[in-house]
């Protein structure tokens, strides 16, 4: 069944600042009880415009997995991944047609009604995810197709590009990549990327030390075998999305499974600290000494 959240205006804008994730993340297990891969989640923003409470349709994401977060992950145990080539960001404009309040009081919930909420108490109503029949969804895709699409949150890297340039250790290319190509990303966010060579070589260094260059899923040791390292280190949310440079978000992998991670747009959950692929497949770590388990 599809759904329906609140997500934060600043949260939103944060998210489009740092590279447009199509995640959306929340400590109500509900988000994964209430969505199944396929279903949509429609997402809710609050601004005020001229002293009003309005509301915007933020995003539609159409589900393609759900996983649990790294422990210290500051925005919910639980995330849902939108499918990127099918979902949507919408342009927030304070152009008031585009308010969506009204439409909300119609929608048929599976619990509770926000029939009789005025522009106040509603968001308040609305900070469960909740979910919503197809009638009502279908009244949300009629006003969505209006509004026009938010460019920035495709104006993104390319994931293994950028990774490329961070294992190349190719400063230059990387000032290519976000120089030739318009990107959505805030001003500061640009220059973060640019300057996080430096950490990224750090962290990679220590992962390789760690595990002593091996694989940590399939425990491949290219050192020992052919005298070089070849394992690559792995953004579990992706850096070019807004995913931190930070060890808990790297997982040190062999090259032959690092493609295929980023070609089937497999996902990384923490409360098993496993690669899981859509087609079902899933890659436990086999070494593991830096990554948390996080009990949903
Ligand atoms: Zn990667």
């Amino acid at each position: 069944m599809d759904a329906i959240a609140i997500w934060n205006y600043s949260n939103y804008r944060k998210d489009l600042d740092e590279g447009a994730g199509y995640h959306f993340n929340s400590n109500q297990s509900r988000l994964h009880s209430a969505l199944n891969i396929g279903d949509s989640i429609w997402l809710v923003t609050r601004v005020v415009v001229r002293g009003r409470n309005e509301y915007r349709l933020a995003a539609r994401l159409i589900i393609r997995a759900k996983t649990i977060n790294s422990p210290s992950y500051k925005y919910g145990t639980y995330r849902v991944w939108g499918d990127v080539t099918v979902s949507s960001y919408f342009h927030i404009e304070k152009t008031s047609e585009h308010d969506v309040f009204e439409l909300l009081k119609l929608l048929e919930m599976e619990s509770g009604t926000l029939v009789g909420k005025n522009r106040s108490n509603i968001f308040q109503s609305m900070q469960t995810v909740r979910n919503i029949s197809r009638k009502s969804s279908n009244l949300l895709e009629s006003f969505s197709n209006q509004l026009p699409l938010e460019t920035r949150a495709i104006q993104v890297l390319d994931e293994s590009k950028l990774e490329k340039a961070f294992i190349a250790n190719d400063a230059g290319q990387l000032n290519l990549l976000l120089n030739e190509n318009p990107v959505g990303y805030s001003v500061s966010t640009k220059s973060e990327i640019k300057q996080s060579f430096e950490r990224n070589r750090k962290l990679v260094k220590s992962l390789h030390e760690l595990y002593n260059g091996r694989c940590q899923v399939t425990g491949h040791d290219s050192p020992l075998l052919y005298g070089v390292p070849t394992a690559e280190a792995h953004h579990v949310v992706y850096r070019s999305r807004g995913g931190a440079d930070e060890m808990e978000n790297l997982v040190l992998v062999s090259p032959n499974l690092h493609t295929a991670i980023h070609a089937a747009n497999a996902t990384f959950d923490y409360s098993s600290l496993a690669f899981v692929f859509p087609n079902g497949r899933v890659e436990p770590l086999v070494l593991n000494t830096h990554l948390e388990k996080r009990v949903a």
